[in-house]
């Protein structure tokens, strides 16, 4: 009704549209924030990811050998900050660590679609869940409350392997291959997979992608984030501190236009 009523009033070129807060139609961030929040393909895309694990799990289950477990990313794999996004679009901020503490204190996030309903799957299967995730242990509390509202299985610190010392998520992994039989990863982000996409450049990140062609939908499920990621942060080279302006000019030279 609210969209409805503000396409009316831009469309009779009202002077209170004209005085409304601020669009950032320039913000790189506004679609693919709108895409995660208003999307359905942005869902189907999330149910296909889960539907797949469920037949993968199936699967590997038929198999089973030693204790089953399965590795997850927590950010935009089980959890949507879209919302915290969305405050620093209409708040003319980017990304802050303050913003971003201020944001998971909440314990708000909603999940992914399809995410509860596998991982519920999966532990009534007999699978142990771990939540392996590059927010700093500063957040381990009030992640925790916001994996028990969602009702998400394994909700335990001990099932919680954040940030400590490197954002290389590989020794987490290693941690608990060394004690399960990992039947699955999942992630929206190629570093929740292996170590071998970790600051890679653009070209790098696809050749390893193909080296492993064959585990896309099968050992490793990829959720869609076109917010951020390294899939970004591998566009600048892993520049530190560029404006927004530096940014826009470097994407431009990377659009391969006919
Ligand atoms: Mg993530």
């Amino acid at each position: 009704m609210k969209q409805r009523l503000l396409f009316a009033m831009l469309l009779l070129g009202s002077a209170a549209a004209a005085q409304e807060k601020p669009v950032f139609v320039n913000d790189q961030k506004l679609l693919p924030v709108l895409w995660q929040q208003h999307a359905a393909e942005y869902r189907a895309l999330c149910y296909q990811a889960f539907n797949i694990a469920a037949l993968r799990l199936n699967e590997a289950l038929k198999h089973r050998k030693g204790r089953p477990a399965i590795i997850t990313d927590l950010d935009e794999t089980i959890l949507d900050n879209s919302y915290s996004e969305a405050r620093s679009l209409r708040e003319g901020t980017g990304y802050s660590q303050a913003g971003w503490k201020q944001w998971t204190d909440r314990s708000d996030a909603t999940a992914v679609p399809g995410a509860v309903a596998f991982l519920q799957l999966a532990k009534s299967r007999g699978v142990a869940i771990f939540y392996i995730s590059n927010r700093d242990t500063t957040e381990l509390q009030s992640t925790l409350l916001n994996l028990r509202k969602l009702q998400l299985p394994d909700a335990e610190l001990s099932h919680m392997l954040f940030l400590k010392t490197t954002s290389s998520k590989e020794a987490r992994r290693q941690q608990i291959m060394n004690r399960y039989n990992v039947i699955m990863l999942l992630g929206d982000n190629l570093n929740d997979f292996t170590a071998a996409f970790e600051k890679g450049n653009i070209e790098n990140r696809f050749a390893e992608t193909d080296k492993v062609r064959a585990e896309w939908g099968r050992r490793f499920i990829v959720l869609p984030n076109s917010t951020y990621g390294e899939w970004e942060n591998a566009l600048s080279e892993y520049r530190r501190g560029l404006t927004k302006f530096q940014k826009d000019s470097i994407y431009r030279t990377l659009l391969k236009a006919y």
